[in-house]
């Protein structure tokens, strides 16, 4: 009987394990049937990753309360480690007798043996075992009540996998309670924690004494193994999988700036963007595997919270169920010898329409948003460009406007598509060089002010350039402008999925700049400044790129520019908004509040959601050239309202995109008489001396 209960251990163990092992091994080998990504990140760096947001939970802890009950959690489960192990490794063992250790299998315990080299160590590991067991339940509790009785909106409902996780987990727990505390009745144990004490008690209670308390706690070892096996099982193939692939998932996370997208290879790349399973990068499929679908990245997403279908959620969700439904197709269709270009054709392999559709891909702001707050390192921007990108490069399959966009971007270098021989009209009067002029004269300027599309032919836009030309002029700051040798940046083409559009803009201005042997360059655009900065080196253009915020936070800092205090005081109360390409992207938070700060002479108020849980305007990742897909709202007005819930005599921000959509904003709620929309920049040239 006894050697029957080590069997079924043994085999239990065995085929649990196997299974577990089998089954991480076949998702790992299912994601690399994706293209190849290649990860730039030194061992150092990977090693700190994983610290910080895996044994840390740094990102975890950006919702604070959340973050905590899942910490007991998860320190719950480091250290159920030993007390799992020691069953595990005594369940070889069972009833008999070990012969080094001196007790038997069922008793076996790391802890105690450490307290040979610790003194007392197993006592603390008691301790700290009944005290963790509490803070695990009290985790579950949490996370129970918020699915199923607070009904969080991100959470999905119902949800079985959940279901069984907290059940699973509980039942570890519980077990242990029972059958430690009738271990300590078993062994007239009285040097026990408070809890252990109270287990007594209960156990008591229930009419356990040292005569039976042996089957109690056999009962409670046999529980908690069992399920320790249930688990291996299920995990792997759950959304719980995040235990195992979120580490790996920061183990791999790219470390090239955030703002950069991945360089398209047109001449040679297999596939041009992601329509099919197989299409998605290796690392695109490991977020997938690693989404917990705890909605983090929902709750924070513009479209969104607009009511638009984009779910960023679903976006992983999606790729996580078609690597795990359609994968073992690819494999199965390459075993058969089939060419690439007969399983693309495959249709059951389509992502796109299959299970994300085109009407969620074209809602994203690219706010990176979602990527900010989600806790285990995915990248739903990534995917969603990548999708983008097969739409728009395969299957011309776009929003009509935004082919209009595109196709100005072509012909005129600028997305309104106003002849691109009027570049230069907004200088008209000004007192402005070209890089051309400069060059003629022999000399080189110390900067290269990069106007971007909207600073040279958007009305109100061209109102900012002037403003940081003349603080320029001001300062004594020698530059020039490209004037009608810039073309568009191609940030809008390259988000918009046309990465061909975007390498060749690109490329004729990285010439262009190379030519002039430019090293600096100041542009009033955050989506220019990110582009120029975070993507030209892909194609070799290496600039120092500031943007105009912390330029000219510099020259206020060295006296090149000074403010009229009585015109400071005139402006009034001040809310700021963030640009999502400054901000998230570029972590530039406090230059634009500086500038502000010192130009008005009073603090900046803050709207909700601010700095990095900043609400996008709405415009990027070229929402700026199409119609908003259907919601409840547009996310401009969404933004608005907070803006102006501040009771701010004025908003201001740094970026043309945001400027436009915050005035349009201002406008539909009728707020322009009593509200002003201003550049950082506009409301220093109003108070500079
Ligand atoms: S980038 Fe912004 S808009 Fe796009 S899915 Fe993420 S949060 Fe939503
Ligand atoms: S992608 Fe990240 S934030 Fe979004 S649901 Fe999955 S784990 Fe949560």
């Amino acid at each position: 009987m006894e050697i029957a209960q080590v069997a079924i251990f043994a085999v239990a163990f065995v085929v649990s394990f196997a299974y577990a092992g089998y089954a991480v091994m076949k998702y790992w080998k299912l994601a690399h049937l994706g293209q190849p990504q290649e990860i730039k990140s030194t061992f150092g760096s990977k090693v700190k990753n994983v610290f910080i947001n895996v044994i840390l939970q740094k990102k975890l802890m950006k919702k604070p309360v959340r973050g905590i009950f899942h910490i007991f959690i998860f320190y719950g489960f480091l250290i159920y480690g030993g007390h799992t192990t020691s069953q595990l490794i005594g369940g070889f063992f069972g009833p008999f007798q070990m012969p080094l250790v001196g007790t038997t299998g069922y008793e076996f315990s790391i802890p105690k043996l450490i307290e040979k080299l610790i003194p007392h160590f197993h006592y603390i590991y008691d301790y700290a075992l009944d005290i963790v067991s509490l803070l695990v339940l009290s985790g579950l509790a949490f996370f129970a009540l918020r699915r199923w009785v607070y009904r969080a909106y991100e959470l999905d409902r119902p949800s079985g996998q959940s279901m069984v996780v907290i059940s699973m987990i509980s039942t570890l727990m519980i077990s242990t309670l029972i059958a430690e505390g009738a271990h300590a009745i078993l062994q007239a144990n009285t040097h026990i924690s408070p809890i252990r004490t109270s287990m007594v008690s209960l156990l008591s209670g229930w009419g356990v004494t040292s005569a039976n308390a042996g089957h109690w706690y056999i009962g409670g070892w046999w529980t908690h193994i069992v399920t320790v096996f249930a688990f291996m099982a299920f995990v792997p193939n759950s959304k719980h999988a995040h235990l195992i692939w979120a580490p790996v998932n920061f183990w791999f996370e790219k470390e090239t700036p955030k703002g950069q997208l991945s360089y398209l290879d047109t001449e040679n790349a297999k596939v041009w963007g992601a329509a099919n399973v197989q299409d998605f990068t290796w690392k695109d499929h490991m977020n997938g595997l690693s989404c917990i679908e705890c909605g983090r990245c929902t709750i924070e997403c513009p479209a969104n919270r607009t009511g638009k279908q984009l779910n960023p959620k679903s976006i992983m969700g999606d790729l996580k169920h078609a690597l795990m439904e359609q994968m073992g197709k690819v494999q199965a269709a390459k075993k058969a010898g089939k060419t690439d270009e007969e399983i693309a054709a495959m249709p059951e392999l389509r992502v796109i329409d299959n299970y994300t559709s085109q009407e969620s891909l074209w809602a994203c702001t690219t706010c990176y948003a979602c990527v900010e707050a989600c806790p285990v390192g995915n990248n739903q921007v990534d995917a969603i460009i990548g999708m983008r990108r097969a739409l728009v490069l395969s299957e011309g399959a776009l929003p009509g406007e935004l082919q209009t966009a595109l196709t100005n971007m072509e012909n005129q270098s600028n997305p309104w598509g106003v002849g691109s021989h009027k570049r230069e009209e907004w200088t008209e009067g000004l007192n402005i060089k070209t890089m051309a002029k400069w060059a003629e004269e022999g000399q080189k300027p110390d900067v290269l002010f990069w106007v971007g599309c909207a600073g040279a032919f958007d009305d109100r836009n061209k109102k900012i350039a002037q403003s940081l030309a003349g603080l320029m002029n001001k300062a004594d700051v020698k530059f020039g402008i490209l004037g009608t040798e810039e073309n568009c940046t191609g940030d809008s083409a390259r988000r918009a999925g046309n990465e061909y559009l975007f390498q060749t803009l690109a490329g004729m201005n990285i010439q262009t700049m190379n030519n002039y042997g430019v090293q600096k360059i100041v542009t009033s655009c955050p989506h220019c400044f990110n582009t120029l900065k975070n993507e030209y080196p892909q194609m070799g253009g290496n600039y120092e790129v500031e943007h105009h915020t912390t330029f000219l936070d510099k020259l206020l800092t060295e006296n090149k520019i000074q403010v009229d205090q009585q015109k400071a005081k005139e402006l009034g109360v001040v809310t700021y908004h963030d640009s999502c390409y400054l901000g998230r992207y570029n972590d530039t938070y406090d230059a634009p509040r500086s500038v502000i700060e010192k130009a008005t002479d009073g603090k900046v108020v803050e709207a909700v959601d601010t700095k990095s849980r900043g609400l996008c305007c709405g415009a990027g990742g070229a929402q700026m050239w199409k119609e908003e897909e259907n919601g409840k709202e547009r996310v401009n007005i969404k933004r608005t309202n907070q803006l102006i819930a501040t009771e701010a005599k004025t908003v201001a921000s740094a970026c043309p995109f945001c400027i436009t959509m915050i005035a349009d904003g201002v406008k539909s709620v009728e707020k322009e008489e009593s509200v002003k929309t201003l550049d950082v920049a506009e409301i220093l040239a109003q108070t500079a001396k």
